[in-house]
């Protein structure tokens, strides 16, 4: 069953957005997407007091709900437009997947860990939001429904993906943290023609690894 969305907790996420706005997350509809998405059912009920802070957490398997504002930032980056087709990589706890989904788009998700793809898609049917939901390999996308108006990656990259640079549209674009350390650098590559990209930079941020199917996390 799902924990109720009360008052408290309606008013800490308004208090949590003001905060992001001042950080620089100004898009109405990004900061719309994220107050109709309450971010305590993605966590376990132990943690709920810690929902509406301006931090990662750990949400099992080793991996972690992503920090608001980097949630925020991300979603402001891609500049979506309703009816975009979109491929986030790594699910996680869906709530990244349920903000896009809250922004009109028509999301693609991939999750490599079998536990974490089968919690988010029961939470997601159970709050009725839309997302096609896979678990499989991020570095591989999805080809079947390729092209994509935009592609996410929420973990950390230790390079650019081919596969998915291919699976973008021509002015598409895709939102990425590169590095291979503790710490990525948020990079934005716009596919300008089949083989030729813009790209920029937006300072740094920390994820989780972004493995291949043989690795193991340490
Ligand atoms: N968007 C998530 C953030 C989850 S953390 C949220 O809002 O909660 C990053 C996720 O990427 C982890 O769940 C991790 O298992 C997943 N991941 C790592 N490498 C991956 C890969 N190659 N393919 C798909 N998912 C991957």
């Amino acid at each position: 069953m799902l924990p109720v969305d009360s008052y408290r907790h309606q008013g800490l996420r308004r208090q949590l957005l003001k905060e992001l706005e001042g950080m620089g997350v100004h898009d109405s509809r990004v900061l719309e997407a994220m107050n109709s998405v309450p971010r305590h059912f993605f966590m376990d009920l132990a943690f709920v007091e810690f929902a509406y802070e301006n931090k990662a957490f750990q949400i099992g398997a080793g991996q972690t709900i992503s920090q608001p504002y980097t949630v925020g930032f991300q979603t402001q980056l891609l500049n979506l437009s309703p009816g975009e087709k979109v491929l986030e990589i790594g699910t996680g706890s869906g709530y990244q997947t349920s903000v896009l989904s809250r922004m009109g788009v028509k999301v693609y998700s991939i999750e490599r860990q079998k536990l974490l793809h089968d919690k988010s898609k029961m939470l997601l049917k159970e709050l009725g939001i839309k997302a096609n939901l896979v678990y499989g390999d991020g570095f591989k996308g999805l080809p079947g429904y390729a092209p994509f108006d935009k592609v996410l990656i929420t973990c950390g990259a230790p390079h650019i993906p081919e596969a998915l640079l291919e699976q973008l549209k021509i002015g598409g674009k895709m939102v990425i943290p590169l590095g291979a350390g503790d710490v990525q650098e948020m990079t934005e590559i716009v596919k300008l023609a089949p083989s030729e990209y813009g790209r920029k930079t937006h300072g740094a941020f920390s994820f989780v690894p972004m493995l291949t199917s043989r690795e193991r996390r340490v």
